[in-house]
């Protein structure tokens, strides 16, 4: 058996390459995207395997890897949004996803942006960038004298919620779904509101939908404590980002923490050493002194990047062996 794998980062070669070994099957890694130009370069392969921002629109590539005897489509992200799902149905095409490579990737993360949050680090790192080392007025706080608020406990939120109670502090949650097993790590409250009155520090983890979409808009700012952080590392609409840029101008929040922002498919894993951003929001918040942004790495792990090629490739391979996978999608 052979598997072509588009999109290839050389991060990726190592836990490629350990796969291989393990499964005695080989792979063609390349790096470009799936596209209409390099269909063709399919043929004589048993599967494939993408992972690319490049949408899969034309319906000339899943004709055409029907035709050369494509069963299925393997993505090595949790998002399947580049498949048209129609499409792939019209050509007998299986699609499958990868729904969790590390939950503790992106948790880690936000508990390393909560505590360099509330140690004011990111005001301690610009004073001393030009040679201030005093440290008047920046009293910070400590974990375990405050209240965090996870809005959406899934997989990465009771994850967060574990490691946020682990350091002591007083983890609440809103989610309309309330899971059993995180009873013993925090309490459940009835409406979001609540959770945004109460908390020192919100971490978002709900996924995108048309009702999360500014879900923290001016409104939902204005119930949160005006000392309190707000953390961001599910997806960038989730918040209204110039309702929230207002409210940290105006000190109506004490600081933020951003893996993701609307737009970042335009500035973030891009060098733009030396050139204007081109985003009028990033370059506010990249102004203040109170805001820790980072380039959507969250996921980045050595951990999720091999379970995303185990999980991917065994997708693949349960496809084309029994003809389904438990991480089909539909
Ligand atoms: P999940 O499906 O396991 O959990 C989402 C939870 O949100 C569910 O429990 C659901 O019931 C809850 N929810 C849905 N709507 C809600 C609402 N309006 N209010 C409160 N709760 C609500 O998802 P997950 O795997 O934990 O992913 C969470 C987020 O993290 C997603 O947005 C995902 O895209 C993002 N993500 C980010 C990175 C990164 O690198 N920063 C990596 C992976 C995933």
């Amino acid at each position: 058996m052979k598997l072509l794998m588009f999109s290839v980062r050389e991060d990726e070669r190592p836990a490629l390459k350990a796969w291989e070994e393990r499964n005695g099957i080989e792979i063609t890694p390349i790096t470009d995207p799936l596209t209409t130009e390099n269909v063709e370069l399919v043929i004589g392969y048993d599967g494939i395997c993408i992972q690319q921002r490049v949408e899969v629109t034309e319906e000339s590539i899943y004709e055409k890897l029907k035709e050369f005897g494509i069963k299925q489509i393997s993505l090595r992200t949790a998002g399947y949004d580049i498949i048209d799902l129609k499409l792939a149905k019209k050509y007998d095409l299986k699609i499958t996803n990868v729904p969790a490579y590390s939950p503790t990737s992106v948790a880690e993360l936000v508990v390393m942006q909560a505590l360099r949050l509330i140690r004011n680090s990111p005001i301690v790192e610009e004073n001393m960038s030009h040679g201030d080392f005093r440290w008047g007025g920046l009293i910070a706080k400590e974990i375990n004298t405050l209240t965090v608020g996870i809005i959406g406990a899934g997989k990465i939120g009771g994850t967060a919620a574990r490691l946020f109670k682990a350091l002591g502090a007083n983890v609440i949650a809103f989610d309309p779904v309330q899971r059993e097993d995180l009873k013993d790590t925090l309490t459940y409250l009835n409406a979001q509101k609540e959770v945004l009155e109460k908390a020192d520090i919100i971490s978002l983890h709900v996924p995108l939908d048309e009702k999360t979409k500014h879900l923290i808009d001016a409104e939902a700012l204005k119930q949160m404590k005006p000392e309190a952080y707000l953390i961001n590392a599910a997806r960038g609409p989730v918040i209204d980002v110039e309702a929230l840029i207002n409210a940290l101008m105006q000190k109506k929040l004490a600081g933020a923490a951003l893996d993701t922002l609307p737009n970042e498919q335009y500035f973030f894993n891009y060098d733009l050493t030396g050139q204007a951003l081109p985003d009028k929001n990033l370059e506010k918040l990249m102004n203040m002194n109170n805001v820790l942004i980072t380039p959507h790495i969250g996921f980045y792990t050595t951990v999720a990047v091999q379970n995303m090629i185990d999980i991917a490739l065994g997708s693949a391979l349960d496809i084309i062996r029994i003809g389904e996978s438990e991480n089909e999608v539909s």
